[in-house]
């Protein structure tokens, strides 16, 4: 870099930092008070897409300062999100737990550059300034009265130390996803950065690690918005670079609020749980908010080559089930089945179900994906194909296990054990010759033999059902079956 300064015209050098030399540096931020939830999944991916579109890096930084409120469990959490999410990261997990020393040091110089003062404001005075204020109907805000005191390091009373913010002119947030954004420096009072105890507060912890990672682009909920004209501002004191800032706007419930816990699933993990893939909560975070066209449906390697924060839209979006769903259906049916099978391998795990005792998974997946939207439905839809089901479902057994079907179910019995090369399509032929030997109609055949090898009425196609089924099974369900009715009718 240094080199480049001194050899090329100024111009030259900064149109090469900006656009070949300087890369691209994200990084999704959360602090660990709890799981990973769709809007930080949304920030982690806008964050991830937009570093590796540009080639960049992308760091995941776990803000873990607030100790009260930080737990192992959340961290946790929020790596297994971002693994199954598949936003893997170039740098990190950094802890800022573990640059205390930095932060100090940084504070250190604040103070001594005279961009920090003690403050030994006592919390009854603080209060008392702001029930005035409030009294006068004015915005409560520190009234700057240790700002011009001589800095006294020996000077042990409690006291917090506030960075000396600006009082004139404004800040100019050069917002990518909301445009320029002014703030005036007066609206902004002298922050604490570091407590009594002498930890450090969130935006003097931020803007240290965005400037010690060389964080290009600040990409975050607009929660942060009143951040970060004083993140700007403490930056500047420190004479760093600037990064660029892109606020994305909230998500809201379908009843106008807030995204929160009580419109259903937040969790990433949970929409794990509940039989979503990956790819489809994540093509539907990447819709929440931007837009390409009209399309609906982007794969991984779309969404990085279309992704531009320009295109994020300012307002907020509401987060909508159904069409999550339908996008869950959309992956489950046009993914690799093997792909697809992987994941309802684990959730046929959570039945406590060994997947190696029965058909492959990847055939049920086929057999399967057309009827099930999510993977729970597709694993509790499967469940007979590798166990044996303890009863039938009432009203299928009343309407199929009626007087004679045990003679039809004895026939297929005899016919189906003569079976060497247990194939679909021999098994269809044997169905419907049944049928017409007993002169019946398909369905008087084929149905209660579903409910005597599924324990219902619903199943694919007979023939694959058997077929996955295997001989075993099906002859063993057979004969329960035959059992049944004749004890029952
Ligand atoms: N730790 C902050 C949060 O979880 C994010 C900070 C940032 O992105 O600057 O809300």
């Amino acid at each position: 870099m240094l080199l480049l300064k001194t050899f090329i015209p100024s111009d030259y050098a900064n149109h090469l930092s900006d656009n070949n030399i300087m890369s691209i540096t994200t990084r999704f931020a959360p602090s660990p008070t709890g799981y990973l939830h769709v809007g930080g999944a949304r920030t982690a991916l806008f964050s991830w897409l937009y570093a590796r579109k540009h080639g960049g890096q992308f760091i995941l930084r776990i803000e873990d300062t607030d100790l009260e409120r930080s737990t192992q469990e959340s961290v946790d959490a929020i790596l297994q999100g971002m693994t199954w999410l598949g936003l893997e990261y170039d740098q990190g997990p950094f802890y800022q737990t573990h640059h205390f020393d930095r932060y100090k040091e940084i504070i250190q110089q604040l103070l001594e550059q005279g961009d920090a003062y003690y403050c030994y404001c006592s919390k009854d005075e603080l209060e008392q300034l702001r029930t005035e204020q409030m009294a006068n109907k004015e915005k409560p805000r520190y009234n700057g009265k240790c700002r011009h005191l001589p800095l006294q390091a020996e000077d042990e009373r409690e006291r917090v130390v506030r960075f000396k913010n600006p009082i004139d002119d404004v800040v100019t947030i050069p917002d990518l996803v909301k445009g320029d954004i002014v703030v005036a420096n007066k609206e902004l009072d002298d922050l604490i950065i570091a407590r009594g105890d002498g930890t450090p507060t969130y935006n003097l912890t931020v803007v240290v690690d965005d400037m010690d990672m060389q964080v290009t682009h600040v990409i975050r909920g607009d929660d942060h918005i009143n951040n970060t004209p004083r993140q700007m501002n403490i930056l500047n004191a420190l004479s760093a670079a600037l990064p660029k800032y892109a606020h994305l706007p909230m998500i809201l419930g379908a009843d106008g609020a807030r995204l929160s816990k009580r419109h259903g699933a937040v969790s990433v993990m949970q929409f794990r749980d509940d039989g979503y893939l990956p790819e489809a909560l994540l093509n539907y975070l990447v819709r929440l908010g931007w837009s390409h066209g009209d399309q609906e449906i982007f794969s991984i390697d779309e969404m990085i080559e279309f992704f531009e924060l320009e295109n994020v839209n300012g307002s907020a979006s509401t987060f909508n089930m159904e069409k999550l769903l339908w996008l869950n259906h959309h992956y489950i049916m046009h993914s690799d089945p093997a792909h697809v099978a992987r994941h309802l391998s684990w959730h046929i795990g959570q039945l406590g179900i060994d997947p190696t005792e029965g058909p492959e998974l990847i055939e049920v997946v086929k057999a399967q994906r057309e009827r099930c939207k999510t993977l729970v439905e597709m694993a509790a839809a499967s469940i007979y194909f590798y166990k044996d089901f303890e009863c039938y479902d009432e009203k299928a057994a009343k309407k199929n296990f009626t007087q004679g079907s045990d003679e039809v179910l004895a026939k297929l019995y005899e016919e189906f054990s003569a079976v060497t090369y247990w194939n679909g399509e021999i098994l269809h032929h044997i169905v419907l010759n049944v049928a017409e030997t007993l002169s019946l109609g398909l369905g008087k055949v084929a149905q209660p033999l579903r409910v005597a090898v599924c324990g219902s009425a619903v199943s694919p196609a007979i023939d694959v059902t058997l077929s996955l089924l295997g001989k075993e099974k099906t002859l063993n369900r057979l004969q329960k079956a035959i059992e049944h009715i004749k004890s029952v009718n």
